[in-house]
């Protein structure tokens, strides 16, 4: 098996698995018993607390543990709607951003927000002109995701920051694909509030957090006991926090070397395509990337039926269309940056890992080629454009 779906979910790391297992057999106690056992589960949690505030550069009490990265979107914008509505009700986001955050602006619109989406340009970037134009005296909070989850576009996080700073507005990043992967300064950044989620970056899953600044009027998010100082309730997940811990620290600590890595073989497999595969485009960024991004769009091509035939050949990729109960949408991410809704269904995504090998990256390639060949050769749309051509 090739697995090139790290957007999706990652596997979790052997050594995260073992710092994990004692909690659950030997550690099982509730953190916030009085007795030993308790205890021994709460300095767990203190532990992975401070270790985690260390990779952004944050105060151990401005992490809240949470279920992931789509509870910290939630938390993040449907808090800050609620505490911030004597200032306005304006929020900027894009049109790029991943559903957990679409949604939920969509839901806060029905609660009477008014939220601006911004475009993005052809390579996926926001325009950083449009977002100082479109401040208001009412607006309460900038989101916008640090790296796209499908075209692997890294925005300008800083100069976004610098702008919600001067302006006085809150900042809040989706960094679910990026954190692990790039390094992240919240201050440097002018960061206010930062989504990360555990299975993206070899963790867990059902474990994230959400980085939120001391100086955040943050609302609760779950209403109960007194855990995550009163503001998200329930029990700690304690084997899912050292996960996170022990797998954002393993990120931290391989992140020059993995990059490098996956680096190395992301731009191989795209020379080899695109020297190999007519009429196939690169979509996102081509040097603001993450580093084991790839998206292609193949003209004629139904992604659904290529990722089928990679299946076959036990390689595991995406595509661009969600198959959602029987209706293909193409992607919100690619139809954003210009492509037409059939190129936007012929799309493939691949995103690597530093296990993944150049003979695995040869592997793609041949396979690739044949299916292409394959679907286009069974496409009328494609026999007419051929005939034409000559
Ligand atoms: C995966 C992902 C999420 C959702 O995270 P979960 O932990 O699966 O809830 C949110 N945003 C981005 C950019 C993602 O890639």
């Amino acid at each position: 098996m090739i697995y090139l779906d790290n957007a999706a979910t990652t596997k979790t790391a052997p050594e995260v698995v073992e710092a994990m297992l004692p909690y659950f057999t030997e550690y099982y106690g509730n953190a916030s018993s009085i007795y030993k056992l308790g205890s021994e589960s709460k300095k767990a949690t203190i532990q992975a607390r401070e270790s985690i505030a260390k990779t952004l550069g944050a105060e151990p009490n401005e992490i809240y543990f949470t279920a992931g990265g789509s509870e910290s979107d939630n938390w993040a914008l449907k808090a800050t709607y609620e505490a911030y509505q004597n200032k306005g009700k304006h929020i900027i986001t894009s049109r790029i951003e991943h559903h957990a955050i679409l949604h939920t602006c969509e839901y806060l619109e029905k609660q009477g927000a008014e939220i601006t989406y911004l475009d993005v340009d052809e390579d996926g970037l926001v325009d950083l002109d449009q977002l100082r134009k479109s401040i208001r005296p009412d607006t309460i909070l900038i989101s916008i995701m640090y790296a796209n989850n499908e075209i692997g576009t890294i925005q300008p996080v800083k100069e976004i920051g610098e702008i919600a700073a001067e302006h006085g507005i809150l900042f809040h990043t989706d960094a679910v694909q990026a954190y692990g992967q790039l390094p992240v300064s919240v201050e440097e950044l002018h960061i206010d509030m930062l989504s990360a989620s555990g299975h993206k970056l070899n963790g867990p899953k059902g474990i994230g957090f959400l980085y939120i600044n001391k100086k955040v009027r943050i609302r609760s998010f779950v209403h109960g006991g007194q855990q995550e100082r009163g503001r998200r309730a329930g029990t700690e997940n304690v084997p899912g926090i050292v996960g996170l811990a022990a797998a954002a620290e393993r990120a931290f600590r391989i992140m020059e070397d993995k990059t490098k890595k996956e680096i190395g073989l992301r731009d191989y497999l795209i020379s080899r395509i695109q020297k190999e595969i007519p009429y196939a485009k690169l979509n996102g960024h081509p040097t603001k990337r993450l580093p084991n991004n790839i998206n292609f769009s193949f003209e004629f091509i139904e992604g659904e039926s290529m990722l089928i035939m990679l299946d076959m050949k036990g390689i595991c990729a995406s595509s661009g269309s969600a198959c959602t109960s029987g209706s293909l949408d193409p992607s919100h991410v690619l139809l954003a940056i210009g492509l037409p809704h059939e190129k936007a269904h012929g799309s493939l995504r691949l995103t690597l890992s530093e296990e993944n090998t150049k003979e695995e990256m040869d592997i793609v390639a041949d396979e690739l080629k044949q299916i292409v060949d394959r679907l286009r050769g069974m496409s009328p749309l494609w026999e007419d454009f051929v005939k034409k051509q000559k």
